[in-house]
This record gives C-alpha cells, structure tokens and sequence, in this order.
C-alpha cells in the first residue's frame, strides 16, 4: 500500500475521464467541471484497464457479448478474442495494491468501466438490452462491496454527487480507523458513529434502529463482527437518498439540544425554517447555518463533531 501525506480520500478514477489519452479512438474524454471540482476534496487515482492489460492505443472498440456461458468482453470485430480474465485480474491487482481507495468513478458506457446500462452483444453481434456493467468495474464492486461508486455522468447530478461524496468521505473515515487500532471495539464503534448518528437518521431510519440496537451491548466473542455488521448498515444508509423529511427530522432532534439555551421564539423561528425546508421553500444550507449559528454561540461538543451540520457547509460537498 502506497504512503501518502494527505489526509484526503483516495477514489479510483477511469484515466480517460481526467485527461489521458487512452480511449480506443486515441483521445480522452471532454473535460469536467464536476470531476475537477471533486478533485479539490479527493486525491483522484487514473487507471486504465485497458491499457493496463496491454491493449494499444488506438485500438479496436471491444464489447459486452453475453451467451449461456456467462458475460464476456470480447473484441467487436470477430468477437473472438476474450479479453475477460484479465480484465478480471487486473481488478483484483487494483483492489490489492490500493487499499486506501473510498471511491471509485467509472465511466459511462465502457464495457470495462461501466457501471451501469453498458451496450450488450449476443453471440451473433446483435445488440440485447443496454443492461451491461463492465467487466473490471463488477469486478472491483464484488472485491470490495461497500465501495462507493458512481459513473461520470450521473456525478452531473447534484444530489447523486453529494450522496457519493458523503459515502466517500465516511469509508476513509473508517478505512483510517481500521488502519490505526488493532481490534475495532464497540467503543470505537460508539466514536466512530457519534459523528454520524444524525446523518444516518437522515438517510435511513430502519438502519438507524439497528445500529443502535447492535452498539447497545459488545458482542466479546467476536467484535470483528460486530464492526462489519456496523459498517455495512452505516454504508447502506449513506447509499440511501435522504429525503427532505429525513433531514427535517435529523434536523429537528439537532435542534433539540438547544432547548435550554434559546428563547421559545427562536425555538418557533428554528422550526419555521426547517418546516420551510421540508416543504422544498428552502435549501438544506439554510436550516444548516442556522442551527451552526446558535450552537456557535451554545457549543455542544456532541453536536459540534456532527458530519451532517459540518459536511453541509463545504460548497464541494453541498448538493441539495
Ligand atoms: S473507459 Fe476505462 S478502459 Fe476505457 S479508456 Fe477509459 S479508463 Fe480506459
């Protein structure tokens, strides 16, 4: 695993999308404001897997053949030469040597890195459904499940973005815990999550019960499962859309421990602003800095490590 002196998450790239000239036409893809955006806040590492393999450049386009022996990328041509195994294997190489990788952005309709709706061939070259994912990047999603992954076109999406950065930045935060204790304990569980709670509430309330229902007790004979049960619920739930009612809620329990420290007309103003949210009035951004603002003034150590009040307020992360 490559040393590295930021503290900034790493997040696998396809090579094309910042600028290599690797694609099979000998040229890169247009370049992004997004993707150049994103990379303020997140250290971008470019690979090629088609190049990696040894496959020139230009080169003859290949696809997605799809028969009874299962899913292969094969040249267009002929459809003849199988390119699958090491595309394969160089997944696997990848998910090896770059451990420290809390992303991953794929590329829209490749049949290597595509993540979803890839151009699908059957064995005589006629077109099936554009239901394809790229060989190299299944491969990358089954070596490491709870990766979080998107493709260039849909980080065009402000909320998808924002989802994926949230992910993003929650799977290096745990990467770095595994990487600095011997054995995750339920008290760095506990840590761990007291930053996340209210962001969980957000995006999912069923994951937000069982969380809190598995930190309720240590499980002594085998805590490595209780941190792997921790970090797949915690992931699900950042997968999910949070919705304006999520937040209002998360918002408004936040608000809640505020209740000794203002008046009951900021009490009524608080709640206007976050009803006004809810109802789509307002942004996320501005219940956010309101409820910033009055814990500036009432600090609470518990709220003031909240990823929800802290992540809204960096404009790369900002989507809704
Ligand atoms: S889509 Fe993937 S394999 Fe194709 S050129 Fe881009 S990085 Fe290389």
């Amino acid at each position: 695993m490559a040393n590295r002196n930021n503290n900034k998450p790493q997040v696998g790239i396809g090579a094309c999308l910042v600028g290599h000239a690797v694609r099979y036409s000998g040229d890169a893809k247009k370049a992004s404001h997004v993707l150049r955006k994103l990379s303020e806040t997140m250290e971008m590492v470019a690979l090629c897997p088609e190049v990696a393999i040894g496959l020139p450049v230009p080169r003859e386009p290949i696809r997605i053949v799809e028969n009874a022996e299962g899913i292969h990328v094969k040249d267009s041509e002929s459809q003849t030469i199988d390119y699958t195994q090491p595309l394969k294997d160089f997944a696997d190489k990848v998910t090896t040597e770059h451990q420290d990788f809390a992303g991953y952005i794929f590329v829209k309709g490749s049949p290597s890195c595509g993540y979803e709706r890839v151009k699908r061939y059957n064995d005589a070259g006629n077109a099936l459904a554009n239901t394809g994912v790229g060989v190299y990047a299944q491969q990358m999603m089954d070596n490491d499940p709870l990766l979080p992954v998107e493709e260039n076109g849909r980080l065009h999406d402000p909320i998808l973005r924002e989802n994926f950065v949230r992910r993003v930045y929650a799977y290096h935060e745990w990467k770095q815990l595994k990487q600095s204790v011997e054995v995750v304990t339920l008290h760095h569980l506990t840590q761990f999550y007291a930053r996340y709670k209210y962001l969980v509430m957000a995006h999912n309330m069923t994951n937000y019960k069982t969380i809190g229902r598995l930190l309720s007790k240590p499980d002594n004979q085998n805590p490595q499962r209780q941190a792997d049960q921790f970090i797949e619920l915690l992931m699900s739930a950042l997968k999910c859309s949070a919705t304006r009612k999520g937040y209002s809620n998360a918002l408004s329990h936040i608000k809640g421990y505020l209740k000794r420290s203002i008046s009951s007309t900021e009490k009524v103003s608080i709640d206007e602003v976050i009803d006004q949210y809810r109802t789509g009035d307002l942004p996320l951004i501005v219940p956010v800095k309101l409820l910033n603002h009055y814990f500036n003034i009432y600090p609470n150590q518990y709220i003031g490590q909240q990823t929800l009040l802290i992540d809204s307020i960096i404009p790369a992360r900002a989507g809704f």
